[in-house]
């Protein structure tokens, strides 16, 4: 029955459409829907599709109309069929596990779990046609999703809600364009090494959360091989759009050093609380120190007596200090200068013990875990260079997939199918 279910059901599906749709199925006529002719039914012109459920094969009428030079198949409409053999649900199925591992094994889990055959090559293909130009847009929640998940956090307090925004990048490895074409040793047998060399890229992203107590409540996220301004562009068409209710919870922006993060976030989201990544700032601290005094006790010394400074809000004492401090080597000194800089430019953003007491969370966790689980997961796996467009379509779709947005992703792709 295992080995048979396919056909089974397959042949089950047909004796249901044929019954459900019987008045699609026996209509001798038509009205053109252009010119308001009347059409009478052609002989029935036979259709296979392949579904979930098996090869379904229909015999449906066709009408054409010889003014409009159009013809319509009633009967392909009333079931909700979409151009093409392979159908919208067999497509939807190998994306959610095309997206989860590599091609040959998603076509192997694939065809031993649903009994449905499809080429690691096809999966490739109707997956990235899903995601064809993905916008953050494409793969938010809705306005109203977001509220509600905010309400949730908020409902028996009477506070408003953390929500938190981290920016952040990790690197992808890439193949360059270069390589695409045929490529000796392609056909009859793999060639021993590539002749392209593979590219890390940065995949840059961000993502806003809720603090829920110790929990996070995931709200949006957007990772891309993408420039500063794209990933600014991104952030733009979201606030722009008002996903985020920043009227309903405490907006506050966690990040590490790197300027251009902020110029966003000083540009759109400018009454939110901007925290220095704890563990960023500590690390630049133990850099410094240990350019200072070598590995001695001394070093992690001073590290702990100026984050405690940093914790209780003294910012101006540890830049003093920094100030005052002479470097024992030439190396030593211009640590102490960049690490001074370093403060100088973060000096708002490091008062860790207010932060605390007012709830905001110090750490970007959130969104360094988003890399991982988005970026690395699925992308760096041993051998796997994709191009760049494969990339970030493949992060698109893991992004809609943990953002809850999967389906909407294909309610866009079958609209898009009937247009074209
Ligand atoms: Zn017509």
């Amino acid at each position: 029955m295992w080995a048979l279910r396919q056909d089974l059901t397959g042949s089950l599906t047909e004796a249901v459409v044929e019954h459900a749709h019987r008045f699609e199925d026996m209509r001798q006529e038509i009205v053109c829907e252009t010119c308001q002719r009347l059409l009478t039914a052609r002989p029935l012109v036979p259709r296979t599709v392949e579904t979930m459920v098996g090869r379904v094969r229909l015999e449906r009428p066709c009408f054409y109309c010889r003014v409009c030079q159009a013809g319509v198949y009633p009967l392909d409409e009333a079931p909700g069929l979409t151009p093409g053999r392979t159908q919208l649900d067999v497509q939807k199925a190998a994306a959610r596990v095309v997206i989860e591992t590599a091609y040959d094994e998603a076509q192997a889990l694939f065809h031993d779990l649903t009994g449905v055959h499809l080429g690691s090559e096809r999966m490739h293909t109707l997956t990235h046609r899903v995601a064809e130009g993905l916008s953050v847009l494409d793969i938010a929640p809705s306005r109203e999703q977001i509220e509600e998940r905010v309400a949730q956090a908020a409902a028996g307090t009477w506070r408003r809600p953390w929500v938190v925004l981290g920016i952040d990048g990790a690197y992808a490895p890439t193949r360059p364009e270069s390589a695409r074409g045929r490529r000796p040793g392609q056909r009859r047998q793999r060639a021993r090494r590539p002749r392209w060399k593979g590219e890390p890229r940065e995949v840059k992203g961000f993502r806003f959360y809720l603090l829920d107590g110790e929990r996070i409540v995931h709200l949006l996220r957007w990772h891309q091989i993408q420039t500063e301004a794209d990933l600014g562009e991104a952030l733009k068409q979201v606030q722009e759009a008002g996903l985020i209710p920043e009227d309903r919870g405490r907006l506050c922006v966690v990040c590490d050093g790197a300027p251009w993060r902020w110029e966003h976030v000083e540009a759109l989201f400018p009454d939110a609380k901007q925290v220095l990544d704890y563990y960023h700032c500590s690390d630049s601290l133990h850099r410094m120190a240990k350019a200072q005094y070598g590995d001695a006790q001394q070093a992690l010394h001073w590290v702990e007596a100026t984050l405690t400074r940093l914790y209780l809000g003294k910012i101006s004492a540890v830049l003093g200090g920094l100030k005052r401090m002479q470097g024992t080597s030439e190396e030593a000194q211009q640590a102490i200068a960049n690490c001074g800089a370093f403060l100088h430019k973060h000096r708002g953003r490091t008062s860790y013990r207010q932060l605390r007491r007012g709830g905001y969370t110090v750490g970007s966790g959130g969104i360094e875990s988003s890399n991982k689980f988005i970026c690395h997961t699925r992308l760096k796996r041993s051998g796997a260079w994709g191009y760049e467009v494969n990339c970030n379509q493949m992060l698109a779709l893991r992004c809609a997939t943990y953002n809850g947005t999967f389906d909407q992703v294909f309610v866009r792709h079958q609209e898009r199918l009937r247009a074209a």
